[in-house]
């Protein structure tokens, strides 16, 4: 089954004269389970694409379909629900509160939503995704207190509390250095053996390619046309 089916994307920015095309009639289907790497250099338009498939920009001409429901359709709140319960984001810059913990950065967006769980069982679930990415020992510290590539974990787990169908990653190893960006992707694969979640993953960066069932690439807006 595809999670996402979009057909002729296209967001532009700017009027007039000086009107550009970030996104320029890409058509994309991605499958439950399967990890694509979209592939290009900087200002092609990937995290304008990825904004609109997370379904976080919906100024764009084209359609699009995530999980089966056509986002055009969707009021906004409804979207936004989609958004929380089905997907995941990882940013290249990982946006950690720094003046909460470890463990309050994860569960913090799990408290400010709406869901009516408990905050025991939001500390708990915290607690199993920081110890899946291997920061057990970390719970209590403050996000300046880690390296780049712990912030990242944190990202990560924070992005996985609430079982995300869908994982779209902006640049993840992007501040990282090269053993560190190593790590992560080790940790990606490790997390799809083990969770199975499809991952649209959007890079300028090489070496996320071994992780990717699927390669596109992006030039221009556009989303080259697979051999
Ligand atoms: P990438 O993520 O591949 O570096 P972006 O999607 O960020 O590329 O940007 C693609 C193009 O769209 C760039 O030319 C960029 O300047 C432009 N762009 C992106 N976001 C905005 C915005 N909010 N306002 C104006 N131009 C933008
Ligand atoms: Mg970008």
């Amino acid at each position: 089954m595809s999670l996402i089916v979009a057909k002729d994307l296209t967001r532009s920015f700017g009027v007039g004269e000086a009107e550009r095309r970030a996104v320029d009639g890409v058509s994309l289907e991605v499958d439950t389970g399967e990890i694509l790497l979209i592939f290009g250099p900087s200002g092609c338009g990937k995290s304008t694409l990825l904004s609109i498939v997370g379904g976080l920009d919906r100024s764009f001409a084209g359609t699009l379909s995530l999980f089966g429901r056509d986002v055009a359709a969707l009021p906004d709140a409804e979207l936004s629900r989609l958004r929380g319960e089905k997907i995941g984001f990882v940013f290249q810059a990982f946006h950690l509160l720094g003046h909460l913990s470890v463990l309050e950065n994860v569960m913090a967006p799990a408290l400010f939503s709406r869901e009516a769980e408990g905050e025991a069982r939001v500390k708990e679930r915290a607690e199993a995704v920081l110890e899946r990415v291997g920061l057990a020992d970390r719970l209590a510290s403050l996000p300046g207190s880690l390296s780049g590539g712990q912030r990242q974990r944190v990202a990560i787990a924070r992005s996985l509390l609430h079982e995300p169908e869908l994982l779209l990653c902006d640049e993840p190893t992007g501040n990282l250095d090269r053993a560190t960006g190593e790590q992560i992707i080790e940790l990606f694969s490790a997390l799809h053996a083990d969770l199975r979640t499809t991952m649209v993953i959007v890079t300028h960066e090489e070496r996320l390619s071994r992780l990717a069932h699927r390669t596109l690439d992006m030039v221009d807006g556009r989303l080259e046309v697979e051999a």
